[in-house]
């Protein structure tokens, strides 16, 4: 009997594959917008352009919602005396190119030198630091997501050299009830070389003390740090996913 069963099965294992066909697994539902890709280092053709080095930053403005203040020109440059800068726009998972550029002047240590930060989601800070021959805590370093992930190698050039980081973000998700549903996760490319591999943020950046978790909307400006160091960016664009 046990035979009989066996050979059944396989008899109709073979009736099942050959009945399928190619088509079956084939998905037509969602043809792929077109993209252009960009030419020389310019943007994708959807890409949302927050600095071109046209020295305007209206796409910008500081906490309080006042014209944003830094220095414009080629790039932007955090300025003494001005705050952090946020765009207007808010922005969830998102794709995000930006190019940036520590003092050539190296003044300051660990911490103190070339300190700015990308803060996707206004909360979560992809940090922007001198770490070219500068010892500090290793998940505070140029690449980590400060205090949460230490990048998987060092890819810095050296002070006042222009280094890009390409960054794939998912925002967080939240139940109508306030409570976390799923957590956002960060993948970067520095100059090239993957830094940052998916990882799962942990909550809000926090200096001090363990990252929580709390409701936030589900689109958020996109923050760049004024930590006192004369940090550059250029070259920024974003693309929502
Ligand atoms: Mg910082």
């Amino acid at each position: 009997m046990k035979r009989i069963a066996i050979i059944i099965s396989i008899f109709i294992l073979a009736v099942n594959l050959y009945a399928q066909k190619p088509e079956d697994t084939e998905d037509w539902s969602r043809k792929p917008a077109l993209v252009t890709p960009g030419k020389n280092n310019l943007p994708p053709s959807d890409a949302v352009i927050l600095y071109s080095g046209k020295q305007d930053l209206d796409k910008w403005q500081e906490a309080n919602g006042k014209p944003a203040r830094w220095l414009a020109a080629d790039s932007i440059t955090v300025t003494e005396k001005t705050g952090s800068i946020q765009t207007k726009q808010g922005f969830g998972d998102c794709q995000l190119h930006i190019e940036w550029r520590t003092p050539s002047e190296v003044k300051g240590t660990g911490q103190g030198r070339g300190n700015s930060g990308i803060f996707l989601m206004n909360k979560y800070e992809l940090q922007v630091l001198d770490s070219w021959q500068n010892e500090t805590y290793n998940n505070g370093q140029a690449g980590s997501v400060y205090k949460q992930h230490i990048p998987l190698v060092n890819a810095c050039t050296p002070p006042g050299t222009w280094q890009t980081y390409d960054v794939i973000f998912t925002a967080p998700r939240f139940n109508a009830d306030s409570t976390l549903q799923s957590p956002a996760f960060m993948t970067v490319i520095q100059n090239g070389v993957l830094i940052q591999n998916h990882v799962e943020l942990k909550g809000p950046t926090e200096y001090i003390g363990k990252p929580i978790y709390k409701y936030h909307d589900a689109k958020m400006p996109l923050g760049l740090q004024n930590h006192g160091n004369p940090v550059s960016y250029r070259n920024i664009w974003i693309r929502e996913l």
